[in-house]
């Protein structure tokens, strides 16, 4: 049966991508695997290089100053690199969600923080608006798309600090003006491919500014003059997100892709404002495109509603603990016809019930 991945993170890869990848691991470059040749060899470092051009050019940044990194760690390893490398004497954050708080976290190890706004008041469930940044701030740093809450920045604020963006859950999948920051992060694990790679996409002029000495692996700079290749990167990793860029870059790029990300969402958050037995968990104007979280407004209906997602081949729909409910991921790969299938079984219940 036709399985239909909602799944948060590891998430639904392009099949393409998935049989491109798979054929790698037996037979990359001449008879060999592409997990048994050496980084540094040619076929490797074209991979690399070529990742790392198509990022750039997929968010409108190249000839702008910025380089790409391919890194490991994931993102939460992003929490504590950022302060590391940019946190002198004070940085201001917005705090959207457990991501962010992490990261807020991570941070004061390094310095000062100073939250300019917070939705944990009401489980995040919005985004704050309307804060300042003080201007005397390191960095201001914020989280496009809150993942488990279902809350998406719609709006980014204006400053004449350093913007930097925790972008794991949304990057390549809406048109934003890339521009106004002068670093970005993501997790492979949603957009771009498997867990193993983080992209960071950073402004180098932001570099070199803080007087803490940096351990090699954690320095920017260190990264960027060893070409992501300080030590042996996430090949696998690299390989399948630079397979998944191509497959995006052939569809049309970011704003083909939001087209698609759009008709998804629309299909589903009107189903949930529709059908009197679905609650959304978000505010409605912070929704998310990728994650759409939601609760069923009567609990007796749950056994039933789960055994039809099961039987309609539906994966991932549980909310995180920390929500509860649904949450329905929804990225670059998902199909609009997996979100059709969702759709059918919650007017199906509200027929049968
Ligand atoms: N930021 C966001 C927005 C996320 O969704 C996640 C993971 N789901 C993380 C950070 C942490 O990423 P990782 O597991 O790669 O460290």
């Amino acid at each position: 049966m036709k399985r239909h991945n909602f799944s948060a993170g590891p998430c639904i890869l392009p099949g393409s991508v998935l049989q491109k990848a798979s054929e790698a691991v037996i037979n990359f470059d001449n008879g060999l695997s592409l997990l048994e040749i050496s980084h540094r060899s040619k076929p490797f470092v074209d991979v690399m290089e070529n990742a790392r051009i198509l990022a750039l050019e997929l968010l409108g940044l190249e000839g702008k100053g910025y380089k790409a990194l391919f890194l490991q760690g994931g993102a939460s390893t992003q929490f504590l690199m950022v302060a590391f490398n940019m946190l002198e004497k004070r940085a201001s954050y917005l705090n959207t969600g457990t991501w962010s708080d992490n990261a807020i976290k991570q941070a004061k190890i390094y310095g000062d923080v100073f939250e300019v706004a917070s939705s944990k008041e009401a489980n995040y469930n919005y985004i704050p608006k309307g804060y300042d940044i003080p201007t005397d701030s390191d960095y201001f740093h914020c989280t496009s798309n809150n993942t488990i809450f279902g809350t998406q920045m719609k709006e980014f604020p204006n400053s004449s600090v350093p913007m930097v963006c925790d972008m794991s859950s949304d990057i390549f999948s809406r048109e934003i003006d890339f521009s106004k920051f002068d670093l970005i992060y993501a997790g492979a694990q949603k957009n771009m491919g498997p867990a193993g790679a983080t992209l960071v996409v950073v402004k180098e002029d932001v570099l070199g500014k803080v007087s803490r000495q940096i351990p090699s692996m954690m320095d920017y700079k260190a990264q960027i003059s060893k070409g992501s290749m300080f030590n042996t990167p996430p090949v696998f990793a690299v390989y399948t997100s630079m397979l998944t860029l191509e497959w995006l870059k052939d569809l049309g790029g970011i704003a083909a892709i939001e087209k698609e990300n759009n008709k998804k969402a629309q299909l589903i958050y009107s189903e949930i404002d529709l059908n009197p037995l679905f609650k959304g968990f978000s505010a409605k104007t912070d929704r998310s495109t990728m994650n759409a979280t939601f609760t069923l407004t009567n609990g007796d209906l749950k056994e039933t509603f789960e055994t039809m997602v099961n039987e309609a081949g539906i994966n991932g729909l549980s909310g995180h603990r920390s929500v509860g409910g649904y949450r329905a991921s929804m990225y670059n790969a998902l199909p609009l016809e997996s979100v059709g299938v969702l759709v059918d079984v919650m007017s199906e219940l509200e027929r049968k019930a």
